[in-house]
């Protein structure tokens, strides 16, 4: 009896030992892995409690002022290097609403953030607005339009073509009102024409393709009779013109006094002229961005496929290159 007892003895010591063995082993494993100096415990003023043994930055960032939840979502959101790189040199207060934006680019965040303090946008317009460039003043930050993207070339106050861009014109022609168009263009507007026509709808160009020449001109005699500043609200600068590409064409009239979004013509052209590749260019409500006040005569050429996608998504152009990249 007494000999099974110390049996017993025997095999519950050595188990302990064991035990004993597997404990030690296991702290001196974490004690490598989390390093002492990181297994601090950090208390926020809000009083919640944070070890910092899970993530590298999390001292860093509630030092910039970040509270426990926004680290926490940092964590979630962004990959170590992004945050080693780019967000510890500086709080940015919008950070994790910027970030909910599909457009977010890291390297614009301050961008996005100076331009969120000084406008009335949320975040994800302030994302998406910085993207399109407009946190730089119309006419500055202003660079070569890209000629190779032929008629969805984008012409705004931020890019321009040169005095040598080559429209490849075509005249309209009898019934069709004044000037030339490029020729792809030129055909859809003939299409569009004649399909209104047979609707009652009476279209007709009244200015399309001017060359640069001429646009400088028209800009230099309004700067005169206005002022630049006002000027530049309803006429464009030369080059920057979407008339210098032969891809524009007013119709009707080109005057806000005529109310042309009062006519039934406007309104066959809101619901048509996209199937012929054609877009209301200068919407209302939209000088923000495209730099013009509205303009419902004001028609762009993007040919049908991205003129229909432009009519969809109901945006502008410049919020549809950032939408489509
Ligand atoms: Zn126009």
């Amino acid at each position: 009896m007494e000999k099974t007892n110390n049996k017993y003895y025997l095999i519950i010591i050595i188990l302990l030992a064991f035990i004993l063995v597997y404990l030690t082993m296991m702290t001196i494993k974490e004690e490598k892995e989390i390093g002492p100096e990181n297994t601090t415990t950090v208390i926020v003023n809000d009083g919640k409690q944070i070890t910092n043994d899970e993530y590298e930055y999390k001292e860093d960032l509630l030092q910039l002022g970040y509270s426990v939840n926004e680290v926490e979502k940092i964590e979630k959101l962004f990959t170590k290097d992004e945050v080693k790189n780019s967000l510890l040199n500086e709080k940015y207060k919008n950070l994790i609403g910027f970030k909910e934006s599909e457009y977010f680019d890291i390297d614009n965040l301050s961008r996005y953030q100076k331009y969120f303090d000084k406008n009335e946008y949320n975040e994800k317009e302030a994302v998406l607005y910085v993207e399109i460039g407009l946190d730089y003043e119309f006419y500055t930050n202003t660079n070569p339009s890209k000629v190779e993207d032929g008629k969805l070339i984008l012409v705004n106050k931020y890019n321009y073509i040169s005095e040598n861009y080559d429209a490849d014109l075509e005249k309209l022609g009898d019934g069709y009102g004044k000037g030339s168009l490029n020729k792809e263009a030129a055909g859809y507007f003939r299409q569009m024409v004649d399909a209104a026509k047979e609707d009652g709808i009476t279209l007709k160009s009244v200015s399309a393709y001017r060359s640069y020449s001429s646009q400088k001109n028209i800009y230099n005699n309004y700067v005169k009779r206005d002022g630049q500043t006002k000027a530049d609200t309803y006429s464009a600068r030369p080059g920057h013109s979407e008339h210098n590409t032969g891809l524009a064409v007013d119709i009707n009239t080109a005057s806000t006094s005529k109310h042309f979004e009062n006519t039934k013509e406007y309104e066959w052209l809101i619901n048509n002229s996209y199937k012929y590749g054609f877009i209301l260019r200068y919407p209302e409500d939209k000088m923000f961005i495209t730099g013009y006040k509205f303009e419902p005569w004001h028609y762009r050429y993007f040919g049908i496929e991205t003129a229909t996608k432009l009519h969809e998504m109901n945006v502008t152009y410049e919020e549809y290159l950032v939408m489509i990249r």
